[in-house]
Parts: structure tokens; sequence; C-alpha cells
């Protein structure tokens, strides 16, 4: 049994604990963070589009030299069918902030750039052990059991992700339900730099990002993603877990299917693949988050549920982020008490509450019931298509009217009521 006590003890060494150790290192606290990888960012899955403002405040100008890949200048939506696309394309050419930037990032290579940065402030990283266990005594955590290797701190800070054992462990979440998680399978191809230029329209260190819905799953709830990186693209599909089998196609073949599009593959055509990943991605949103505290314990980032999907953007890194940095607020506030009970770290579930984390998540609570609504990923797509092909198309044959084409077109699909009750879920939701 080791003898030594940590003031801290950070449970995974993505961004979410790694924000925690340094901010709680520069506060000159003890902390040790352990990551089951065998370097932080190892396991670490993204789409991926980092929006700077939480880390900004915690590490200012960081964008100057982290291995950032491109800054997002320019969003893509699209609807796709399976031979057709309706691309929805905007490029704000308003000059961004620190604050106000995004960029794709690589997590193995971000996260181990990050975890150098904690080890220059003083934190202690040890990869490539699984922590197993929550040591109790009575009812406050005391520290964690990794390997048989018993290790001691004044606080626990869980940072291990979606599937968090460790919060179920100790009663602070519950299991999680096929409907509340989506598995996100990607695939990194490099291409080199001119040709993602030449390809998507780009220049210098400018990125895009873009977000499908329809084809990619097959119609399931979900959809695909494509992010520029330098030299080379992020692609992938998030896909719910509780539609798995509603299709007859598996999530890594919606993958494949998304890459054979015939709007996709000529985007990616020559690549080569760099890496291959799966991760689960939390999806429930505001009502999936757990209680964020209890005796010794803390739980943020994705460990506490806090990600949004919104189709248009996926939000989790910069939530992780700003969750870490109230985490740390709370247990330095706790170690000047010599308080670290639940009551004490009641404050860092207040501070939560008092941040973005919460606004965002609550403006957007009803969103998951938007999304688990079939026709966006089905109907809207075909109906959009249609349209589109109904407008472009030019056979000599007697024009058709676009409105009374599109309301057929709709009453093919649904009926008037099912198509308010849509609209309503809509509005409610946004
Ligand atoms: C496919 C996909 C696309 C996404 N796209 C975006 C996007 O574009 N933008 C965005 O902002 N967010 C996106 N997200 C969400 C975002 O990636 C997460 O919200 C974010 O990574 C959460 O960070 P975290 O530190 O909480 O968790 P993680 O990054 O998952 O880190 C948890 C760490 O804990 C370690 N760990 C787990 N258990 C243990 C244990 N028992 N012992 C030791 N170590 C352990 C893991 O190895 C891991 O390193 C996406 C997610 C996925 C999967």
């Amino acid at each position: 049994m080791s003898e030594e006590k940590f003031d801290a003890i950070v449970v995974g060494g993505g961004l979410a604990g790694l924000t925690a150790a340094y901010c709680l290192a520069q506060a000159e606290m003890e902390v040790l963070v352990i990551e089951r990888g065998t370097f932080c960012g190892s396991k670490n899955v993204t789409g991926g589009r980092i929006y700077t403002h939480s880390l900004e405040k915690v590490m200012p100008g960081f964008a100057e030299e982290a291995p950032l890949e491109r800054k997002v200048t320019k969003e893509r939506v699209a609807l796709m069918t399976e031979k057709g696309v309706v691309n929805i394309e905007y490029a704000s050419g308003k000059p961004d902030t620190p604050e106000t930037a995004s960029y794709t990032v690589l997590r193995s290579k971000f996260d181990k750039w990050f975890a150098e940065k904690c080890e220059e402030v003083g934190v202690m990283m040890v990869p490539g052990i699984r922590v197993d266990s929550l040591i109790k005594d009575g009812d406050k955590i005391v520290g964690i059991d990794a390997g048989g290797e018993e290790m001691y701190a004044d606080v626990v800070i869980l940072a291990d992700g979606v599937n968090s054992l460790l919060a179920q462990s100790i009663g602070l979440k519950p299991e999680l339900k096929p409907e509340q998680v989506a598995v996100g399978c990607k695939e990194v191809i490099q291409l080199g730099e001119d040709v993602i230029n030449q390809r998507f329209g780009l220049e210098g260190n400018d990125g895009l990002s873009m977000l499908v819905a329809g084809d990619p799953t097959v119609g399931n709830i979900g959809g695909g993603f494509l992010y520029t990186n330098k030299d080379s693209v992020s692609i992938g599909i998030v896909a719910t877990c509780s539609d798995i089998g509603r299709v007859d196609v598996s999530i890594p073949d919606m993958l494949e299917r998304f890459k054979n599009h015939p709007s996709i593959e000529p985007l990616i055509k020559g690549g080569l693949p760099l890496e291959y990943s799966a991760h689960l991605v939390p999806e429930g949103g505001f009502d999936m988050i757990p209680k964020l505290y209890d005796n010794g314990v803390l739980v943020t980032g994705d460990a506490a549920a806090f990600v949004i999907n919104l189709g248009y953007t996926v939000r989790g890194m910069d939530f992780a982020v700003e969750s870490g940095r109230l985490a740390a607020e709370a247990v330095i506030r706790a170690k000047a008490a010599d308080d670290f009970s639940a009551a004490s770290l009641a404050y860092y579930q207040k501070l939560v509450e008092n941040s973005f984390i919460y606004t965002d998540m609550k403006q957007y609570r009803n969103f998951p019931k938007l999304l688990e609504r079939h026709e966006i990923f089905n109907d809207v797509p075909e109906i959009a298509d249609v349209l589109f092909d109904r407008l472009f198309r030019v056979d000599g044959k007697k024009p058709v009217s676009l409105p009374m084409f599109a309301i057929d077109e709709i009453a093919k699909r649904t009926s008037a009521s099912k198509l308010l009750e849509l609209v309503m879920v809509a509005l409610d939701a946004l």
C-alpha cells in the first residue's frame, strides 16, 4: 500500500480531467492523474471540433501553441438520401476572437500536448493504469484502487468519460440506457494539405465542419460528420444505441455507406486510412445529468453527461473543460476550509448550475425528444431531395406548381396532424 496521500486524484486524462489537474496544480496542490490509455489521448475520440472559449479561460492564448488542426471557417449541414444530397453551406466571414474561434482537433495529439502542459505545472501523470474501484472510509471516498495498488487523496475527481463505472459504483449515476447514448465510429483519412484545400474550397489554415442527417445512419437516429484537419479528414457517424437493429446495417457498415456516398467518395478518394476508432457519446442532454458530488468525490465531463448534440453542432469538449475548471475551483475552496464533505463539495454543483453548461444544456433540454423523431432522418431528407430535384430538373414536360408538389410529397409521407406535432416538438426543442 502506498503511503503517499495526494490533495486530489483525477481519474481519466481526457479534457475534463486534464483541465481539473492543470488548475489544481497551478494552485500548488498535489495532483495525480491516472489514465488507462498508454498516453493521454490514446483512447479519446471526438468528431471533432473544439470551441475555444472555455480553455481560453484556463490557458489564455493556448491556440497559438496547441496542436490544433484547422480553424473552422465553413459550416456545412447536409440532408442526404441514398444518392442525393442537399447541402447548406455557411461562412460567416467575420473575424473571430480567441474566445469565439473553434478548431478541428485530433485528440491523440491534443490531449498528449495538454498532459505535457500539466506536467510542466507539476501534475503527476500516471498513464497505462486503469482505476478499478474507489476506496471508501465510511461514507467518504478516500482514494482509488488500481490493479491492487491503493492511492489516497482528500478528493477524487471522476473524469473517466461517458461510461463512468466508478460513478455508477457509488450510486451517483445509474447504468446507461440505450436511448441515452450513441455509438460514434470514426476514421481519420490522410489526403494532404493541398488536396484538402482544393476539394473543400479552403485556403491556408481554414477548415470545414460538416454534419449530415439521413442516409449515413440509414434513417436511424444519428448522423454523419466530416471535419477537415491539416492534412487529413475525420469522417464518421454517430448512431443512437436504441436504434441498433432497426435497420439491417451495422454501425461500421453505416460508416462505409457514408464514405461511399456519391457526394462524399470524391472528397476522400485516394486517401490513406490512419486511424479507426469507436466511442460512446452521451445523448440524453440535461435530464441525463447526475448528482455531481458526494463525500470526497466530484464528477466531470462526459461522466456527468455534459454533451449536447444539436444535429448542426456537437458540444462536449468545451463543457468537459469548463466542468474540470469548476471542479478545481470547488476543490481549492474545500482545501482552504479543510472540508471535503458532500456539503462542502456541493459548491461544485452550484458553480455548474451558474455556468454556461447548465444554461446551454437547459436551453436544449427537449432537443433529444426532437431527435427521437425518425421523420427527421427519413422523410425530411427525402422531401428535400425530391423538391430540389423538381426545382432543377428540366424535362420539357409541363411544369408543376412547386408548393402543390411539396404539399403532395409531404402528404404522401405524413398526415397534417403528425406534421403539426413534429413542428410543435421542434419549436419546443429550440
Ligand atoms: C464520435 C464523437 C464525436 C464527437 N464530436 C464532438 C465535437 O465535434 N465537438 C465536441 O465538443 N465534442 C464532441 N464529442 C464529445 C467529446 O468528445 C466529449 O464530450 C469529450 O471528449 C469529453 O471529455 P472527457 O474528458 O469528459 O472524457 P474523455 O475524453 O472520454 O476522457 C475520459 C478519459 O478517462 C479514461 N478512463 C476511463 N475509465 C478509466 C479508468 N477506470 N481508469 C483510468 N482512466 C480511465 C479514458 O481512457 C479517457 O482518457 C464527440 C464524441 C464522439 C465520441
